[in-house]
């Protein structure tokens, strides 16, 4: 993939794709709430029907509010374009099925995303398509992994648990030596901490429910590729399943990308002041986190990545459940939910996956918590976890 010169962050997030003669003079973009455009004459028309993704026919392909957001995206990736789904997953699904035709094989690393994982297991197995789940913290695995038949390298560096990571520039060139598709969900570092394009990768993906919108309020999925590929899934994957972003959540998410760099800044700095606290204290046994001392992937991790943000798991010292499960209740600044990149503090304790009726218990052990740090007084959060971990 072509890796054009990239605008100044500000420039992008402030400037980029905004064309304010065309609405007032506005500041800020206007939500073109319209499913279609009207066209003057038949020339017009036709010139439209040439090419959906840039014309604007209808709100399904291209939609002016959308537009600003696919090409800010497009340039916080350094990539030369953008697509944007209702979630992530359609960001995923679309990248994935768009590369793929029965008969054909993925080597994706192990433990991505849950519906990562259930897209290769449950669904696109339907159609035929095999998979390889491998170790990727060793090149010589995916190496190792790769059949005749293979379309597709699927990378998660890190993910968003335990942090494992690829090395990309590896992976990028083993991929592309035998005419391979390689991907990438980004949505751990977000473009502000790692730009995968930059070392070879084909395809970007983010859930951009996570930093990108950052308020938690809205659910997006970014893709960000080559021309050619983005034209490709565009007029395949996009527009036949449909599954869009709509004008109103894509004004939101580019209000929430204005203060990129802030917020990550904000949650990066908070975690690493948090992650010193807990460092050697009596009721930790171990911490997980890519920039740590501890991490087994140090060296790697500081080489392709500029920074970490909110996400760190921490595994306690306690001999009961009922003890970790005292420690869980006890916080009470940090909330219990899914998802992470937002405003607020959570927590996801591996726990309350155990003891759940036809479900098997998960493989990190209960005293393991993922923390998401937010935009909270780090201070603040202290002290609520210092609290709680009395009850350990
Ligand atoms: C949340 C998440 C997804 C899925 O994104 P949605 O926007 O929820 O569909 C994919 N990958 C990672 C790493 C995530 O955290």
């Amino acid at each position: 993939m072509v890796v054009r010169n990239q605008p100044h962050l500000s420039e992008i997030l402030t400037h980029l794709g905004e064309d304010r003669e065309n609405y007032f003079q506005a500041i800020s973009p206007p939500v073109i709430q319209s499913s279609n455009f009207v066209f003057p004459d038949l020339a017009a028309f036709r010139e439209a029907f040439t090419d959906e993704l840039e014309s604007h026919v209808y709100t399904r392909g291209n939609n002016p509010t959308v537009e600003i957001l696919r090409k800010k995206l497009a340039a916080l990736e350094g990539a030369e374009d953008a697509l944007v789904f209702a979630s992530g997953a359609g960001a995923i699904a679309a990248a994935v099925i768009g590369n793929v035709k029965t008969g054909e094989h993925i080597v994706c690393q192990q433990g991505p995303y849950s519906w990562t994982a259930a897209l290769l297991r449950k669904f696109l197995s339907r159609f035929g398509i095999e998979h390889t789940f491998v170790d990727g913290t060793d090149i010589k695995n995916i190496e190792a992994a790769l059949q005749h038949n293979t379309t597709v390298l699927y990378l998660e560096s890190p993910n968003t648990m335990t942090f494992e990571c690829q090395d990309l520039t590896a992976c990028a060139a083993l991929a592309r030596s035998r005419g391979i598709v390689s991907m990438i969900d980004n949505s751990y570092c977000s473009p502000f901490y790692q730009n995968p394009a930059a070392f070879g990768i084909d395809i970007v993906l983010h859930s951009g429910t996570k930093y990108l919108n950052g308020h938690s309020d809205v659910v997006v999925g970014v893709l960000c590729a080559s021309k050619a590929m983005v034209k490709k899934i565009f007029e395949s994957e996009l527009m036949t399943l449909g599954g869009i972003l709509g004008p109103h959540d894509a004004a939101m998410v580019i209000r929430g990308l204005r203060t990129l760099p802030l917020r990550l800044q904000r949650s990066d700095e908070s975690a690493k002041w948090l992650i010193a606290k807990l460092d050697g204290h009596t009721k930790v046994e171990r911490i997980w986190y890519p920039f740590h001392h501890s991490f087994p992937q140090l060296e790697l991790a500081q080489r392709q990545m500029r920074g970490c943000g909110g996400l760190f798991s921490v595994q306690f010292k306690t001999d009961s459940m009922e003890k970790m499960e005292a420690f869980v209740h006890r916080l009470e600044r940090f909330l219990m939910a899914v998802s992470w990149g937002g405003h607020e503090s959570l927590i996801i304790p591996t726990i309350g996956f155990y003891n759940i009726q036809g479900r098997a218990a998960p493989p990190m052990p209960w005293q393991f918590v993922r923390f998401y740090i937010g935009l909270e007084d780090p201070v603040w959060l202290w002290e609520d976890l210092e609290r709680a971990m009395e009850a350990l």
